[in-house]
């Protein structure tokens, strides 16, 4: 029998182990100075402010209040997304629209998103699915042509670059997710890159319960204790635990991006004449890639060969059922493109700790099964 290839995974090593025993030996585990060192080095590599919060959702959640959205606020959002960004969307009280993506890498749909467009419509996210922003160009200039703020969701994009330059490097606000499995991991959390100094000092605040400026005075070791409280906050800060982790895997993230880019670059190799599925358009060489979808053609019987990968031992996934379908954020209306793709999208094993061996078994298995299913 052999080992089980994972999906995903966490990749971890003795450098996490060290930083979690400094922070268990200093016996403070809540928001402190691993948090803010985090924040530091984050802030240095985007070259912008960066607060860290407790998970990727938070973060989405938060960039929304703080940057003014309203309630009854629509906020256009590709359906083909992790729920989290619907859901996101809805904690903030504001109204997410479901849009139609681009077939050629799954990115939102900005001719659809032009066809929703109403008086309340106020945010675009855009979602860099599988770690690829897309036409983040032409993102950014239907925002400005409509007005609209744009909330990046880049859980998936952390590293990849847009014209070379870092995603979060630039334009309006960026989310970033560290749970288990993405690009670095914190255990669980988040962060929001910002642009603007006002809408970062209030995130700061949002994450600690609304208390006004007690980031602050927590950076400099204090508490406020006679404090004011302006609008509803929230328990999102990220902890010195899992900011250990995050500095750990922040420093080790050149060689996850290149193992991730040289493994997904092999999956291409392999697969790209292949018949029965196609690939998503990316080079792996701007993007880093999150995961490793690929799309079946319409003969294929996706769940027999599920099932056939299972019994080889290879883990497979699905990325995303549509958030238009799901019974809390239903539609009145139907989106094509999205619902005649998500039958046949399938998500093949892609973590740093594969080697081209597992690659090249995961690939020969596909094709082996393509040719029986
Ligand atoms: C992971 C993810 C999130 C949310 O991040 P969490 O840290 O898990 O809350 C949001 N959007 C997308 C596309 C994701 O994959």
């Amino acid at each position: 029998m052999k080992n089980l290839i994972r999906l995903s995974k966490s990749c971890l090593s003795n450098l996490e182990l060290d930083y979690i025993s400094k922070v268990l030996s200093d016996e403070y585990l809540g928001i402190g100075s691993y948090v803010f060192d985090f924040e530091k080095l984050l802030s240095t590599y985007f070259g912008r402010r960066v607060t860290c919060v407790s998970s990727g959702t938070a973060a989405l959640q938060l960039a929304l209040q703080a940057s003014g959205c309203r309630p009854g606020d629509e906020v256009l959002v590709q359906s083909l997304t992790y729920v989290a960004s619907f859901q996101a969307i809805t904690a903030a009280g504001a109204v997410p629209v479901a849009c139609e993506i681009n077939p050629s890498n799954l990115s939102i749909s900005i001719d659809d998103a032009k066809s929703r467009l109403t008086p309340r419509t106020k945010y675009i996210m855009p979602v860099h699915y599988a770690g690829n922003p897309g036409d983040l160009d032409t993102v950014y200039s239907f925002a400005s042509d409509f007005n609209l703020r744009v909330v990046e969701d880049a859980a998936h994009a952390f590293g990849s670059t847009y014209n070379n330059s870092l995603v979060g490097s630039n334009g309006d606000i960026t989310c970033f997710s560290f749970d288990g499995i993405k690009n670095i991991t914190c255990g669980e959390g988040g962060c929001i890159v910002f642009n603007s100094e006002a809408e970062h000092n209030l995130a700061n605040d949002l994450r600690l319960l609304g208390v006004h400026r007690d980031s602050e005075q927590r950076l400099h070791g204090r508490r406020s204790w006679d404090f004011d409280v302006y609008q509803q906050g929230w328990r999102y800060h990220m902890s010195n635990l899992n900011a250990a982790i995050g500095i750990a895997q922040f420093q080790r993230f050149d060689h996850f991006s290149s193992k991730r880019k040289s493994l997904a670059q092999r999956y291409k190799l392999n697969l790209k004449s292949t018949s029965g599925l196609s690939l998503l358009d990316s080079d792996y060489v701007s993007h880093v890639p999150h995961i490793f979808p690929v799309i079946l053609s319409p003969k294929s019987d996706r769940s027999s060969l599920i099932e056939f990968l299972t019994a080889s031992g290879i883990q497979t996934g699905i990325h995303y059922k549509p958030n238009h379908l799901l019974s809390f954020f239903k539609s009145h209306y139907s989106l094509p493109v999205t619902e005649q793709l998500f039958p046949h999208l399938l998500t093949l094993p892609l973590h740093p700790d594969l080697s081209f061996d597992d690659i090249d078994f995961v690939c020969a298995s596909l094709i082996s099964a393509l040719n029986e299913h």
